[in-house]
């Protein structure tokens, strides 16, 4: 049972079937998913791909468009999770990395890419004075964090229920996978709540993390009061502001930040900024950064045999001086802005109550009533997402099942009229089931 109400039977029927034709069409997808489950549980080795009856398997890209095993083709609206912002073939890109292998790879010392793209970051974000890169956005938010405790000498951080800031640090329920600091969870956007969390922790509180648009967690914009009233309430008590934005920095040529006017005390960063090869980096106030400096006495140590990893700071470096301009950035967003009022148009046309939420370029789809102002508030049932996801691949169009959506430079307003036309066909098809108003 999925808890949708009377028409719980027809949904699993039409699903069991819209499942079975996946798997009929894919057979290689299908193989490629028995032979990894002989060496990886469930055939995974990260859970967000994951999905029902197998996922598909890639055998490549170019531009926003991907080809499974089995020959099929797919207008990529997921943009790996917002790592994809520069397509599967940007020639910048891919010049870049060529130039960097030719040079070769793990030279073991400092590289001429490092400075270079620090420097560009640095230029994008005024709050990060100084910056260092690690290997993924998980470990930003670790270092961030570890920055915070070791400025303040405090130890707990303030977090949102149901945030995702990487595989250790999600908030969805306990975990005991989770990294073992003393968090303390309060609800997203609740600005009165929050700050009366900072004021009586605040004897123990080294950081409050936070996105300024949670984006896993199913595109929810903060409200800017909410995050002002953080940042008044942190400065108040000597509390590192940490916004994590592994995502929302391309949502401007300043990332939220750069919209709000909010300058944190620590950001970190991930995904698109390695130009597509994996990455991460966590940057701020020049007198907590300065902590790391190995000139000085008793300097942290912030060791990774793959921090400065050539290809990803050449990759970086080219996307952001020269592909990532901010024409691109606002031309990018803009487009997003415009699918959501199609996706959001097509609920309203149909009767469907559809919730298109985000921020630019990065979308969420729900299927549901709003207002979603923080994670507690989505409750588009599993068996809903799992047809509308199966539906959208059927037609050829592939993002991920909870329904997030990220646009690449590739994309283009007719593959963004494509998507909401066949979103808003299966709408028409399966209104009844999906939760129709009319
Ligand atoms: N922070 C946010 C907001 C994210 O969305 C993610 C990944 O999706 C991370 C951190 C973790 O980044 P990574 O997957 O590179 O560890």
């Amino acid at each position: 049972m999925t808890g949708f109400d009377g028409r719980n039977a027809d949904l699993e029927q039409v699903l069991a079937e819209a499942r079975l034709r996946y798997a009929q069409r894919r057979p290689r997808s299908a193989a490629h998913d028995r032979e990894a489950q002989a060496s990886m549980p469930g055939g995974n080795t990260r859970t967000v791909l994951h999905h029902g009856p197998f996922p598909l398997t890639f055998l490549r890209g170019e531009g926003a468009r991907l080809w499974d095993a089995d020959g099929l083709e797919y207008r990529d609206f997921l943009g790996e999770y917002t790592a994809g912002l520069y397509g599967h073939s940007n020639p910048v890109i891919a010049e870049a990395v060529e130039h960097a292998l030719r040079d070769g790879i793990v030279l073991g010392g400092r590289n001429r890419h490092e400075g270079e793209l620090a420097a560009l970051i640095r230029a994008r974000f005024p709050s990060c004075e100084l910056i260092r890169f690690c290997n993924s956005g998980t470990e930003a938010n670790l270092m961030a964090i570890g920055a915070a405790r070791a400025f303040t000498g405090r130890d707990a951080v303030l977090v949102f229920d149901g945030a995702y800031h990487g595989g250790v640090l999600s908030f969805a329920g306990p975990s005991p996978v989770t990294a073992p600091y003393p968090f303390v969870s309060v609800p997203y956007n609740d600005a009165a709540g929050a700050v009366e969390a900072i004021e009586r922790e605040a004897g123990r509180l080294a950081a409050v993390l936070v996105e300024p648009m949670m984006g896993s967690a199913g595109a929810i914009p903060g409200d800017p009061v909410f995050l002002a009233a953080l940042r008044a309430a942190t400065a108040r008590h000597g509390v590192a502001l940490i916004f994590d934005e592994v995502m929302t920095s391309r949502l401007s040529p300043g990332g939220l930040q750069g919209v709000l006017g909010i300058a944190p005390d620590l950001t970190s960063f991930g995904k698109y900024l390695g130009g597509g090869l994996s990455f991460g980096a966590f940057g701020g106030r020049r007198d907590i950064l300065e902590r790391f400096d190995p000139r000085r006495a008793g300097a942290l140590a912030h060791a990774g045999t793959f921090n400065n990893n050539v290809l990803s700071m050449a990759a970086g470096a080219a996307g952001l001086s020269r592909v990532y301009t901010p024409e691109r950035a606002a031309d990018l967003n803009a487009r997003g802005d415009r699918l959501r009022d199609a996706l959001n148009a097509a609920g309203r046309a149909t009767g469907v109550p559809v919730l298109a939420t985000g921020i630019g370029s990065i979308l969420g789809l729900h299927v549901q009533q709003g207002p979603v102002r923080r994670p507690a508030d989505l409750t588009t049932p599993p068996a809903v997402r799992e047809l509308l996801h199966l539906e959208m691949i059927e037609r050829g169009f592939y993002f991920a099942r909870r329904g997030f959506l990220s646009l690449s430079i590739e994309t283009t307003d007719r593959d963004c009229a494509d998507f909401a036309a066949a979103f808003r066909e299966v709408l028409s098809d399966w209104g009844a089931l999906l939760g129709s108003t009319s």
